[in-house]
């Protein structure tokens, strides 16, 4: 059964927590008109059959043919409108991922996305194009940064449709900007070589480890701020304190602290909210943290504490825990990136737009 087919290598690259970090990353599988699609608030690391919807190609396709507004809530309220209309009978409780336009692109059975850190060490560097080019000619195709969403899936069908024009091939790896890669192919094993081809050259590359052993920390000033964190969040919040010794590095100052405070890709935003906030000194996290509740709208979830290191909070320890994993995460996306020219993060704009969309926050709430 193809279904089965699709658990098993959609849980088998799920458990790898190089490739996928809470509910990243998704799968898919076509079966003529049907293409099984991970649902919005799943994981691919336990997954069922259960947590695929099944959708009708033929209708997402029609999705290509329409003209949506350029209002960006609009154009996505409208194409999304569309995608639950592609859903098949019975499937009314779910909600497809929301990159199903974009698997129902390659013609292939199974399709792969991901968002692995060594790959974003490419993706969202500032010589990430080069690199993909350098490493891998027009073996894969490159996707410049873009909205997520309609956008992104109208770029990838014209670009894909470009790529086959020239090479007479259907594109079957893709790198994303700021994003991740898909590998799509007929047979899982197929899926694995690809994936692992494009990884093994990446690194090759890499010539810097990002480095998570517990760095020199104030234990004393941690503890305090610890507390200061717990009071300001209030008695439900729930902190992470991990002092590691690439967080130290990047809580060393101002300065230091500035090369990761822009969001690499829109995981970091949907799990971390997009900004960190920097604390110097004791005393100072309630200031900082109703300042940038006051700006944004909303609490940050990291902060960085000069001599500490990195703390997360959220109101679970699933959240606070997952706040942390994210954040280490692109902090490994900047170490790899060193090799690619330093990192690249999303523009404010773009940024903007995904704390913004409606089917981010969806997935956020799961
Ligand atoms: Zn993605």
């Amino acid at each position: 059964m193809i279904i089965d087919e699709l658990v098993g290598f959609s849980n088998l690259y799920g458990s790898n927590e190089e490739l996928v970090l809470a509910g990243g990353g998704n799968t898919s599988a076509k079966d003529g008109d049907i293409m099984y699609i991970k649902g919005s608030g799943t994981r691919l690391c336990d997954i069922t059959a259960e947590g695929f919807v099944a959708m009708s190609r033929s209708k997402i396709a029609e999705i290509f043919t329409k003209t949506y507004p350029d209002n960006d809530k609009e154009r996505e309220a409208l194409s999304l409108a569309d995608l639950m209309a592609a859903k098949l009978p019975n499937q009314e409780n779910k909600r497809p991922s929301v990159e199903t336009t974009l698997h129902s692109l390659f013609p292939q059975r199974f399709v792969l996305h991901l968002h692995p850190a060594l790959i974003n060490g490419v993706t969202c560097s500032n010589e990430g194009k080069i690199a993909c080019d350098r490493l891998f000619g027009n073996r894969v195709l490159w996707i410049d940064p873009v909205k997520p969403g309609y956008t992104l899936a109208k770029i990838c069908y014209d670009t894909l449709a470009e790529y086959k024009n020239a090479t007479g091939n259907d594109a079957d790896i893709v790198l994303l900007a700021n994003h991740g890669i898909f590998v799509a192919d007929d047979t899982v094993e197929g899926l694995g070589d690809k994936l692992f081809f494009v990884m093994d050259k990446i690194r090759e590359e890499i010539t810097n480890e990002p480095d998570f052993s517990v760095g020199e920390f104030d234990g004393e000033k941690g503890r305090d701020i610890f507390n200061e964190i717990s009071e300001v969040f209030g008695e439900d919040s729930v902190v992470t304190y991990e002092p590691s010794a690439l967080s130290l590095e990047y809580a060393k100052n101002k300065e230091s602290f500035d090369k990761i405070y822009y969001p690499f890709n829109p995981d970091q935003v949907v799990y971390c909210k997009p900004y960190p906030v920097y604390v110097e000194v004791l005393g100072e996290v309630k200031g900082i943290v109703e300042e940038y509740k006051a700006k944004n709208g909303f609490l940050p979830k990291i902060v960085f504490v000069k001599d500490c290191g990195l703390f997360g909070v959220d109101y679970s320890q699933k959240g606070s825990e997952t706040a942390v994993a994210l954040f280490n995460d692109a902090m490994k996306i900047s170490v790899y990136a060193r090799d690619f020219g330093g990192g690249k993060p999303m523009s404010p704009d773009l940024t903007d737009f995904i704390v913004n969309w409606e089917a981010e926050s969806y997935r956020s709430k799961q």
